[in-house]
């Protein structure tokens, strides 16, 4: 399925309950922009490859467009519109002054050998060189340079890119425009502007959505934690909640599987294995589950923290949580999101379950144009007021319309875009 269709379907779904004008509902339906090339440079095997790059801009009726940057093997101009779209409705959701971006990188297969082929989508991003890896960041730079600023666009990381990516291209724009400039970026390190809680904020931000869920069920009781997904939203999400004292994680899982135990896991002790071993499965003490058993399993609260599309109509009857709250983007296919509503189970839709990374990257921005630092508890405390105040405007908006609170999230989103453009002309 085209990726993009999961977002239609929630305007879709969202727009008979707001006053949305014809000219507003094109402009959502595709981007505003859209930058695509070829980079070609010498990788670590001493040939030369050629890689497809793209920045997508959706839309910025709210503010300067925004967004990460994914480095993987399958990224294609498709899904990285997907998840400019995406971007635009998170922002919207949690009334940041930015509209939505995204950016990717994948090798080109033109033309090339299976072997080849095979080799490429092996290599990248994960055993290339950080020289490689430096170069082909800097050439991105330079590509997208017109387009990114400030006051235009600001990349973030995604799936495979980090802080050193991000200083590397803070650093290439810098020398383009001729002064540093830490505001083109967020998710840097700290000590080129980077934000105290960054790292930490799409788990932090899941976890103040889920307790507000929790307080609105009138749920009291020790709860149990299934995670998909043992990356960094994953497993910082984890241990948000094992140290709270509230929640025993009896399951978890990476690529290859997961493991199960129903006294509990600690997440530390897992982390610690994951990093040794290279995977969760193998850890001693529990029994190893498929990722789509674990999805089933009876839980109060299950975060799907890895792949699009894991919740389909195929398996939405068998899900036994109270909550899923979503960290990974696009995990619920609106099929299964009606199953879900229909069953009483309470979904807290991606577009607001994993907002914390892109508030914190806005408090970031925040920080580097007023040139101020914030302290880690300064910044946790705003996190938690912005994640508490959306997940209640969302939570206003489905009660008053009866409606999940994935297609709340959109009407809530959609009526500020409304707003915005309207005002704007
Ligand atoms: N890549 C993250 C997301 O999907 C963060 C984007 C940002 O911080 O700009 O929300």
């Amino acid at each position: 399925m085209d990726p993009r269709q999961l977002i239609l379907a929630n305007l879709e779904r969202a727009r008979p309950f707001m006053d949305m004008p014809d000219n507003i509902y094109q402009k959502l339906l595709k981007p505003e922009r859209a930058l695509d090339g070829r980079i070609v440079i010498p990788i670590d095997d001493g040939t030369e490859a050629t890689f497809n790059y793209y920045r997508v801009q959706h839309n910025s009726h709210c503010g300067p467009t925004k967004g990460g940057i994914r480095y993987h093997p399958d990224v294609n101009r498709a899904e990285v519109e997907f998840l400019s779209m995406g971007m635009t409705w998170k922002t919207a959701v949690m009334e940041l002054r930015y509209g939505g971006a995204k950016g990717g990188i994948a090798p080109c297969y033109e033309g090339l050998s299976p072997e080849r082929i095979a080799f490429l989508r092996d290599y990248f991003p994960k055993k290339m060189s950080l020289p490689v890896l430096e170069r082909l960041t800097r050439e991105y730079t330079e590509k997208i340079a017109p387009i990114i600023g400030p006051y235009k666009d600001i990349p973030a990381p995604d799936v495979y890119t980090n802080s050193q990516v991000m200083a590397w291209i803070m650093d290439e724009y810098s020398k383009i425009v001729g002064y540093t400039c830490p505001g083109v970026v967020t998710g840097k390190p700290i000590v080129l502007g980077g934000s105290l809680g960054r790292n930490e904020a799409t788990a932090r931000g899941t976890f103040f959505t889920v307790l507000e869920a929790l307080r609105h069920l009138g749920y009291e009781k020790m709860g149990t934690v299934v995670i998909q997904g043992f990356g960094n939203a994953g497993s910082i999400a984890a241990k948000l909640f094992y140290e709270t004292g509230n929640f025993l994680i009896t399951s978890v899982s990476d690529s290859k599987g997961g493991i199960y135990n129903r006294c509990g896991l600690n997440p530390d002790d897992v982390l610690k294995f994951k990093k040794e071993t290279g995977s969760v499965v193998g850890y001693p003490d529990a029994d190893f589950v498929t990722n789509e058993k674990l999805l089933t399993l009876p839980c109060t609260i299950l975060l799907p923290a890895a792949l699009e599309n894991v919740i389909t109509k195929d398996n939405a009857d068998k899900i036994q949580a109270i909550i899923v709250a979503e960290p990974a983007n696009g995990p619920t296919t609106i099929e299964a999101d009606d199953i879900l509503f229909n069953r009483g189970i309470f979904r807290i839709p991606d577009i607001l379950a994993n907002a914390g990374g892109v508030t914190v990257s806005y408090f970031e921005w925040v920080q580097n144009l007023q040139g101020l630092d914030w302290t880690e508890e300064e910044v946790n405390a705003r996190l938690e007021a912005k994640m508490k105040y959306a997940f209640n405007k969302v939570l206003a908006e489905s009660q008053a319309n009866k409606v999940s609170m994935g297609t709340a999230a959109y009407i809530h989103a959609g009526k500020r875009l409304v707003e915005a453009g309207r005002l704007r002309g």
